[in-house]
C-alpha cells in the first residue's frame, strides 16, 4: 500500500476513534484489516463516500478508503488496492461510470468476489442529471478509456439531496449485513442526514437574495451542487478533467462566456492554479467585465490526509457555499 494512502486511512480512522495498529507493515495491515470494531469491514472508494460511511458506521463498523488521495478520475492500478478489497466485507463506490472500470479490474484479480454497492446507481432517476464525461464522447471508438461510459453525470455526492439518499443506502446495506447494530446505523444515519439537510437549508438561505444565478466550473463536477441551490452552470472550462482546453476551444469558450455575461469562475484546489481558468478570467476582464471573480470550489474528489474527519464533507461543502455566496451578486 502506498504510504500516503495508508497514512490517510489511519488518520481517518483514528480521527473517528479507531485504535491505531502497530507491529506490521502497511500492506499487511491492509490485508488483515485488523480492527477492534465488531461490525463489517467497509471499504469506500473515495473521500465523500468514506465520510458518509464513517458517519453511519460510528464505532460499530470499520471504514477505510481506497482511492482517497487520487480521487475517482485518474486511478492508477496498485496491488495495495487489491489487498484492501480482499479484506473488505463490502465496498461502497459511487459508480455511474466513475470508478467502475478500476473496481472491475480489481475484482478480476481477487480469488473471491467482494460485494460492491454502487451508491450512485441506487439513486432515483429524478435525482440524476443526464450526461457523461465529454472525454468519453470524444473518445468513442478510441482504444484506451480511463473509465466506462455512463448515461448520467456521476458527480452525485455534490448534491445534498443525493448525499442524503447515499447515506440511507449505506445505512440499509450495513443493517442488512450486521443486524445486531442496525439500530445504531439507523440513529447515526438520521442524525447525519439532518445535518446535511440543515446544510442545504443554510445554503439556500445564503444564496436566496442573489440575482446572479450562474457561474462556471473548471470541470463538469458541480451540476448537482448548482441544481440543489437553484443555480446554473452554463459552461465548463475542462470538458476532460485534467486536460486544458486547446487555444481554439478556449477562444470559443470565451466568446460564449462573454455573451452569457459570466462573471464568476470556480476553480478547484485539486487542479492546481487552473491555468485556463485564469486565462478565461483575464480575457473576460480585458473585455470590460472588470469585476470578474475567480473562486475556489472544492468538488470533494480527494481528501488531504490531515484534513479528513467525520465532519470533512460538511465543512468543505459549507466553505463552498460561503465562497459562492460571497462572490455572486
Ligand atoms: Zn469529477
Amino acid at each position: 500500500m502506498n504510504r500516503r494512502i495508508f497514512l490517510r486511512s489511519l488518520s481517518g480512522l483514528s480521527a473517528l476513534g479507531v485504535a491505531t495498529l502497530a507491529g506490521c507493515t502497511p500492506a499487511e495491515q491492509a490485508a488483515t484489516w485488523e480492527t477492534t470494531r465488531p461490525g463489517p469491514k467497509v471499504l469506500a472508494s473515495f473521500a465523500p463516500i468514506q465520510c458518509f460511511a464513517a458517519n453511519v458506521a460510528g464505532d460499530d463498523a470499520t471504514v477505510r478508503v481506497v482511492f482517497g488521495d487520487q480521487g475517482p478520475h485518474h486511478i492508477k492500478d496498485n496491488p495495495a488496492h487489491v489487498k484492501m478489497f480482499a479484506g473488505a466485507d463490502v465496498v461502497f463506490i459511487n459508480g455511474l461510470g466513475l470508478e467502475d472500470r478500476n473496481v472491475k479490474t480489481i475484482q478480476r484479480s481477487l480469488s473471491k468476489k467482494v460485494p460492491v454497492v454502487a451508491l450512485g446507481k441506487l439513486l432515483p432517476e429524478t435525482l440524476l442529471i443526464e450526461g457523461s464525461c465529454a472525454c468519453c464522447k470524444e473518445e468513442e471508438g478510441a482504444e484506451e478509456h480511463d473509465h466506462d461510459h455512463g448515461d448520467h453525470d456521476p458527480h452525485v455526492w455534490m448534491g445534498l439531496d443525493q448525499a442524503v439518499k447515499m447515506v440511507e443506502a449505506i445505512r440499509d446495506e450495513l443493517a442488512r449485513r450486521d443486524p445486531a447494530h442496525a439500530e445504531g446505523y439507523a440513529k447515526r444515519a438520521e442524525a447525519y442526514n439532518s445535518k446535511l439537510l440543515k446544510l442545504k437549508a443554510d445554503g439556500i438561505a445564503m444564496l436566496k437574495d442573489k440575482t446572479e444565478r450562474q457561474f462556471i466550473s473548471f470541470h463538469e463536477s458541480l451540476n448537482y451542487f448548482a441544481k440543489n441551490f437553484g443555480l446554473r452552470l452554463p459552461e465548463v472550462i475542462q470538458t476532460n478533467p485534467g486536460q486544458e482546453p486547446t487555444p481554439k476551444e478556449l477562444k470559443q469558450l470565451l466568446e460564449r462566456c462573454e455573451k452569457k455575461g459570466i462573471r464568476v469562475i470556480a476553480i478547484e484546489p485539486q487542479y492546481g492554479s487552473g491555468t485556463s481558468a485564469k486565462a478565461v478570467a483575464d480575457a473576460l476582464k480585458s473585455k470590460g467585465l472588470a469585476d470578474v471573480r475567480t473562486i475556489v470550489i472544492d468538488p470533494l474528489e480527494t481528501a488531504v490526509e490531515s484534513e479528513f474527519n467525520a465532519n470533512w464533507y460538511e465543512t468543505k461543502m459549507r466553505a463552498n457555499l460561503e465562497t459562492l455566496a460571497k462572490a455572486l451578486k
